[in-house]
């Protein structure tokens, strides 16, 4: 098969046309040329995974649970699961503050500057703090609350509410796994013939992909930049340093968190893991939703990774609603760095306060794009740094976004993985199909 006819490459060289073109677009004045003809079918690459992400979850995760044999298995798997989702993100965050205290990146930022960062994005900071205030002014249970869901329709009906249909999914898998099997076999066949007809619909939709990855670079690049080029290299030149250390950070965790875990757990090479997964990665950068990305997660799991369909469709969606170590890493980076522009000093407890906020905050993040600075607010909160500050970072966010969900997507592959080596459920090599 010729190289250009993988996937993957496909899905780069959308990519990189999709970015030259919003630069040019950007250079040329053709930004609502862009808005209106381009951008609109990213829009619809997006809404077509974001259709399917709640059935997704819904179907395989009520299978995943019910196709267990007993709880105990439930139990097992489950905590492993949770267990592995916490520490990865505890060392993503530790990552990200090692990272930020030593590059120190907010020391260098001008005082011009950051006036001028704080006066352009007063208004969008605004909007973000409303909403985080209505979620800090929520009591101590009131995560747990809302997990809860009241109507499993309102639920269903919001990319956001995913944790409530995780709820849902789970407890409905549990009752099922209880009743006798007879009586749950009829509702698991429609589940399961629900799978297979949605990872189908994956499938064709992502033919549609190196079309809808140009569409929402450009669309990107377009809506950042407008028609003024400039004023992103401005931002980049006043924000790059801090930029360079999320990504960095970022870059660690992969490599070493992930690559580590890959070779001291599983019999897959990091090189194997990277080639197979890259299609999501490349969703992942190009939507900033881990959530619209489950879907083609989930199939590269299965289909190229080897990993069981009983352990995919439990790890996967359960990650791609609480494991953010990306977005864990880029908010540590963050605090830190907005405090240090603002010249405060964030002793150690504050940074501890930082690495527990944020592992609960991951929690709470939906997995659609921009949900992280929102959720920054509130740890900004915790540690006394005034949560105006993300007027400093936001426009560069969306950048971020894209990176970080691009971790957050990998950490659920990799757990995904390993949970499967660790009950015996990892496909071996040689009974995969050739990679397309
Ligand atoms: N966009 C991220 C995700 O979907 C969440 C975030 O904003 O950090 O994984």
């Amino acid at each position: 098969m010729s190289w250009y006819k993988k996937l993957h490459w496909q899905i780069i060289i959308g990519l990189v046309l999709g970015l030259i073109f919003g630069v040019i677009a950007a250079a040329q004045g053709w930004s609502s040329f862009t808005s209106d003809w381009i951008a609109p079918w990213g829009e619809i690459f997006l809404r077509l995974l974001l259709l399917i992400a709640v059935p997704l979850v819904l179907g395989s995760l009520v299978t995943g649970v019910a196709s267990l044999s007993d709880l105990k298995k439930l139990s097992r798997i489950g905590g492993k699961t949770i267990a592995i989702y916490m520490g990865t993100t505890v060392i993503a965050l530790i990552i990200g503050l090692v990272l930020v205290n030593l590059l120190q990146p907010g020391a260098g930022v001008p005082e011009d500057m950051r006036q001028k960062l704080q006066e352009t994005y007063a208004d969008q900071a605004a909007a973000g703090l409303e909403t985080a205030a209505e979620a800090a002014e929520r009591g101590p249970l009131d995560p747990i609350v809302s997990m809860v869901p009241g109507n499993f329709f309102e639920a269903a009906s919001n990319n956001r509410n995913m944790l409530q249909v995780v709820f849902f999914a789970i407890f409905a898998g549990i009752a099922l796994l209880l009743i006798p099997r007879e009586k749950a076999r009829p509702l698991l066949e429609v589940f399961e013939s629900l799978n297979d007809m949605i990872i189908r619909m994956v499938g064709i939709i992502m033919l549609f992909a190196p079309i809808g990855v140009f569409a929402l670079m450009a669309g990107t690049i377009t809506s950042i930049a407008g028609d003024d080029l400039g004023q992103i290299m401005e931002l980049l030149g006043a924000l790059g340093f801090y930029c360079i250390v999320v990504l960095l950070g970022l870059v660690v965790h992969m490599t070493v968190t992930y690559g580590s875990m890959m070779k001291f757990f599983t019999p897959r090479s990091i090189g194997d893991f990277m080639r197979a997964l890259a299609p999501a990665q490349l969703v992942a950068f190009s939507t900033s939703s881990s959530g619209a990305t489950l879907p083609v997660t989930m199939e590269r799991c299965e289909n190229e990774l080897g990993v069981s369909e009983e352990v995919s469709s439990f790890v996967l969606p359960l990650g791609a609603t609480i494991n953010m170590d990306g977005t864990g890493l880029y908010q540590a980076v963050a605090a830190v760095f907005i405090a240090q522009t603002m010249g405060m000093d964030l002793d150690l407890g504050a940074q501890m306060t930082i690495v527990f906020t944020a592992v609960l905050a991951s929690i709470g993040t939906a997995a659609v794009p921009g949900a992280g600075i929102i959720m920054l607010v509130i740890i900004l909160e915790s540690v006394g740094v005034p949560s105006a500050g993300i007027a400093l970072i936001l426009g560069v966010d969306r950048i971020l976004d894209m990176c970080r969900t691009v971790t957050n997507v990998t950490g659920d592959a990799t757990v995904a993985v390993v949970v499967a080596a660790s009950e015996g459920q990892l496909l071996d090599k040689s009974l995969l199909p050739v990679s397309n």
